[in-house]
């Protein structure tokens, strides 16, 4: 099946092109973090789902250049400097090592960029596009010595919200006056200095200020990526006003088509509202932690239902999550366990199918609950062939390597090289005396006690070897 996304700017599924992977790389843009706080996990579902999309892109064959900004400067990090009484940077760094620390845990593979918007050679860029869009009488500086884009004169303004400009209300992102602007949906491209700004300021043409939130995604993902993209990504919230107002700064320079595939996934709720600072209803993925969860429970709990469907988030789900893991798990530590013995029977390879339909779910919309559907009916199948022993060598690696294809994208595999730690050990040297005392009583409490620390001890013929048991996992 050919590769196919739902563009929000049709609101169609598209084919996704170029067909020939190997022309350049996909430039893919992706809306980043507001460092004022640490980032929810409301904020990763929307991360999570950019690095499902790069990763099934990447096992397509095709090459990604992906940029992530980080807004560090508007009207939420400003006010949160002041209270603190640091300077902008100092203020924001910390939370910009949060996202970074969090995005580890998640596993989510690093952009090749990560742009800080008060960079002085974007906010350089940033001034080039509002002179130019004044200049094409795109934009206009207005009474409070602010300039904003007139929406007016941008006839492509609203389609990709599918909006009709009559109905523009302001979007409270705009911080001064209304009656400054020419229409309430215009928007600030250059905000003018004031009191509250302290020492964030930049010069301009048109005065001290510093840049409205949307010019910065325009001009960094110009400077970077150049005028025309592939994918652009961020949640459903981002289309309105954020994303229209990149396409009317772009296209508004450029007359070029900015985006050729905006893609937005659902928000992540609770109680069925969306999880959202301003509501105080939000987790951090220190949370999470905190309540015994791993990185990886997370992330496989984010990413399990498709992302253009609202997901709501419960404890309940978290262990869905986690007893789904336990099953891979124990189904890769079996056939682990075969494909490590030689000469194991000779049986035909298990069919192919599964392997297939897991990916082609994916090429369809990245089709997740699909694709996992697949996954495991594939471990039920395989188990039964493991549980009448009717499993060879050949076709258990031929599983282990079709696992390592679909972890490439999942990403939700436990880590394994853990050293065996001493009381471990040594209560295995225990039981297998035990059991050479044939003390099977003996054996079974030992095997209960390495059980207890996390840890399984299995026989094979070549002896017994222990593994880390899949509670700890
Ligand atoms: P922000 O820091 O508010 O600009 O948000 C960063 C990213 O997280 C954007 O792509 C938002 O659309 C996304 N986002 C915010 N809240 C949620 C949520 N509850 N569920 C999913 N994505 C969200
Ligand atoms: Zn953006």
């Amino acid at each position: 099946m050919a590769l196919r996304f739902f563009n929000t700017y049709s609101r169609e599924l598209e084919e996704f092109g170029p067909s020939d992977p190997s022309t350049r790389p996909i430039k893919m843009y992706t809306c980043g973090p507001t460092i004022y706080s640490r980032a929810h996990i409301g904020n990763f579902r929307a991360y999570i789902f950019e690095d499902l999309l790069q990763r099934h892109l990447e096992l397509r064959g095709y090459k990604i250049h992906r940029v992530m900004n980080i807004t560090d400067v508007e009207d939420k990090t400003i006010r949160g400097a002041r209270e603190a009484g640091v300077p902008l940077q100092k203020f924001t760094e910390q939370f910009k090592h949060a996202f970074f620390d969090d995005a580890q845990t998640l596993r989510i593979k690093p952009a090749d960029e990560y742009p800080a918007a008060t960079n002085q050679r974007y906010i350089d860029r940033m001034i080039e596009l509002i002179s130019a869009l004044i200049s094409k009488g795109l934009a206009y500086q207005a009474d409070d010595k602010s300039v904003y884009f007139r929406i007016n004169k941008f006839p492509d303004y609203g389609k990709l919200a599918h909006f009709d400009l009559t109905q523009l209300q302001s979007t409270g992102r705009v911080k001064h006056d209304e009656y400054d602007k020419e229409h309430i949906g215009d928007f600030a491209l250059w905000k003018a200095w004031d009191e509250e700004d302290g020492n964030v300021k930049w010069a301009s043409p048109w005065g001290p200020g510093r840049p409205g939130w949307h010019i910065e995604c325009s001009a960094m993902s110009m400077a970077l990526l150049g005028d025309q993209i592939d994918i652009h990504c961020g949640g459903v919230d981002n289309i309105f006003p954020h994303h229209e107002a990149e396409i009317a700064q772009s296209e508004g320079v450029t007359g070029k088509k900015f985006v050729r595939y905006w893609l937005h996934c659902a928000h992540l709720l609770v109680d069925g509202q969306k999880m959202a600072k301003s509501l105080g209803n939000f987790y951090t993925v220190p949370d999470v932690v905190a309540k015994g969860y791993t990185g990886r429970e997370l992330r496989y709990a984010l990413l399990r239902v498709h992302y253009r469907v609202p997901l709501n988030f419960t404890w309940q789900g978290m262990n869905e999550a986690r007893e789904s893991l336990m099953r891979i798990d124990e189904w890769l530590t079996r056939l682990r366990e075969v494909a490590g013995m030689p000469h194991r029977g000779v049986r035909s390879p298990q069919r192919a199918d599964p392997a297939l339909q897991f990916e082609n779910a994916l090429d369809d919309d990245l089709n997740i609950s699909a694709a996992l559907g697949f996954l495991f009916e594939s471990i039920r199948e395989t188990n039964r062939a493991l549980d009448q022993n009717d499993m060879d060598t050949v076709s258990a690696n031929a599983w282990l390597s079709w696992w390592k294809r679909i972890n490439s994208v999942l990403d939700v595999e436990a880590e394994t090289d853990l050293a065996i730690p001493h009381e471990v050990a040594q209560l295995g040297d225990e039981r297998e005396n035990a059991r050479r005392e044939r003390n099977w009583k003996r054996s079974d409490e030992l095997r209960e006690r390495i059980s207890a620390l996390g840890w399984e001890v299995r026989d094979t013929k070549d002896g017994p070897k222990l593994t880390r048991g899949a509670k700890r996992a």
